[in-house]
């Protein structure tokens, strides 16, 4: 999950609610809500690990140092707790296997480490360095096997002040290695913050298994020099300049020298995903999640009819206070990034055709956006709906577009528009179409070579290693199945694999 949310804990049950900000009032701090920001870290998308000491720095300050010396992408936060004084970390740290602060006598020898140490991070007290890439003391533990943990255990000899609500950094494993990053925010008008007893209620709901406290207060910091993950948690949509997150939305984003920071540098394809799950509230004003029982029995097709706004803008424009329309859909899609508003077993209001119109209650509402690169966008709409399709046994004559379904006055509306071509709708077609052939078994499709005819036994591997560019055809466009492959041509194919 990478995600924003505005959450707040009543009764040991986390609500989420609108990412709306008033001084008092509903979802107000007064009323206990909190924004919080996850970032869910899996492990294949992890290339380097870094405890990062820079004395008088900020973790912003360490990001841009690791971007001009490594380049690539990065995602920073602050470590642990730290002596005002001089900066070092509190507790027993180790660094590339070796341990750079000690234990502070009588306080910190109980304390879980978090770690990161043959290529696993997690959470528990490390004896030895040997091997270990980093660990840093966090304190307290929030949750354990998935309970949340309250009080804290005493031998971790928590500062009582620590326990209070505050914003806070916390870490969590998934079970199968994700590391999850959260920022509760919590120092402004805006935002209560969390309780360690609340924090670990919070990261048990969010399926994180264990998970440690690593600062609570204002040295809570993240920090990334990837645009689309910035955007994703909605940190400085407007300016496009900050490139850091400090856990409090009403100050002047000041950052606190922490010192040091954890960083982690991945590979953006594994870490962002392309298909979000970000349901709207049930609460949303204006009914737009009735929550009407959808058992589906096709899939319709818009466009949003809108030319820059992005799937992160309709996401957000379902759950904005100024929006007064009861109007919503299941999926939103655009160049980077898909994002499920409802659940799919729950009806939009997408389709005009009335409360109990068969657009609206028997079908589920796709969204293309007409923003950025437009035909990869539809390339994506192909994919999804085939894959769509696909699990559902469904064919092609499932697929609907808005235009399918009339208001009761007989009014048609015009969408998705960019298909329609005056009324051809050969855009539409082509769609229809690209659908079908996504979803042709491999076998039925054409390699590009003359010389390997339909339904031969070995049509669809020549197929899979062509598009995959291991093997390639002679020039003249055939593949001359029938040859012999040199040692020189294996070490070229082996080569293209590794
Ligand atoms: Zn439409």
């Amino acid at each position: 999950m990478i995600n924003h949310k505005r959450i707040r804990i009543t009764n040991n049950l986390v609500e989420e609610g609108p990412l709306t900000y008033a001084r008092s009032g509903p979802y107000s701090k007064s009323e206990g809500w909190t924004d919080i920001r996850v970032v869910d870290v899996p492990l294949d998308s992890i290339q380097r690990v870094e405890l990062v000491t820079e004395k008088g720095k900020t973790v912003s300050q360490i990001l841009s140092e690791l971007v001009s010396q490594h380049g690539g992408n990065w995602l920073c936060f602050n470590a642990s707790h730290f002596n005002e004084e001089n900066g070092d970390l509190l507790g027993l740290t180790y660094r590339d296997g070796e341990e750079i602060y000690q234990d502070v006598l009588g306080m910190t020898e109980g304390r879980p480490h978090f770690y990161y140490k043959n290529g696993r991070f997690g959470i528990g007290r490390q004896t030895r360095p040997d091997g270990v890439k980093m660990a840093v003391c966090g304190v307290p533990t929030l949750s354990e096997d998935g309970k949340s943990i309250d009080p804290p255990h005493a031998a971790e000899k928590t500062p009582s002040n620590e326990l209070e609500t505050k914003s806070r950094m916390i870490v969590g494993i998934k079970s199968d290695g994700t590391l999850g990053m959260i920022t509760v925010d919590g120092r402004g008008a805006y935002d209560k913050g969390l309780t360690t007893k609340e924090a670990g209620i919070m990261a048990t709901k969010y399926g994180y298994e264990t998970t440690v406290n690593l600062d609570g207060g204002e040295s809570a910091t993240f920090a990334t020099n990837n645009r689309q993950l910035l955007d994703a948690l909605e940190i400085d949509k407007a300016n496009k300049k900050r490139q850091f997150h400090v856990a409090d939305m009403s100050l002047d984003y000041q950052e606190k020298v922490v010192h040091h920071a954890i960083a982690i540098q991945f590979d953006p394809d594994k870490l962002l995903p392309t298909y979000i799950v970000d349901h709207i509230p049930t609460s949303t004003p204006h009914n737009r999640r009735a929550g009407h029982a959808l058992k589906a029995t096709t899939l319709t097709i818009h466009n949003t009819g809108n030319p820059t706004s992005t799937a992160r803008n309709e996401r957000n424009w379902l759950t904005n206070p100024t929006n007064e329309v009861t109007a919503s859909y299941h999926i939103v899609l655009d160049d980077k990034e898909t994002i499920e508003c409802l659940p799919l077993d729950e009806n939009a209001w997408a389709a005009g055709d009335g409360t109990n119109g068969e657009g609206n209650r028997t079908s589920i509402h796709i969204e293309i956006c007409e923003s950025g690169d437009y035909q990869h966008t539809l390339e994506r709409a192909v994919e999804l709906v085939a894959s769509m399709l696909q699990e559902r046994g469904w064919g092609v004559e499932r697929l609907r577009r808005h235009y399918d379904w009339p208001r009761a006055d007989g009014y048609r509306k015009n969408c998705p528009r960019l298909m329609y071509d005056n009324g051809s709708w050969t855009g539409w077609h082509q769609f229809v179409e690209r659908v079908r052939i996504a979803m042709a078994p491999i076998s039925e499709k054409k390699t590009p070579f003359s010389d390997v005819e339909a339904g031969r036994w070995s049509e669809a591997a020549i197929k899979a290693v062509a598009d995959k560019g291991w093997m390639e055809g002679y020039p003249d466009e055939k593949f001359k199945p029938g040859n012999k492959v040199t040692r020189e041509e294996l070490a070229v194919v082996l080569n293209r694999l590794k």
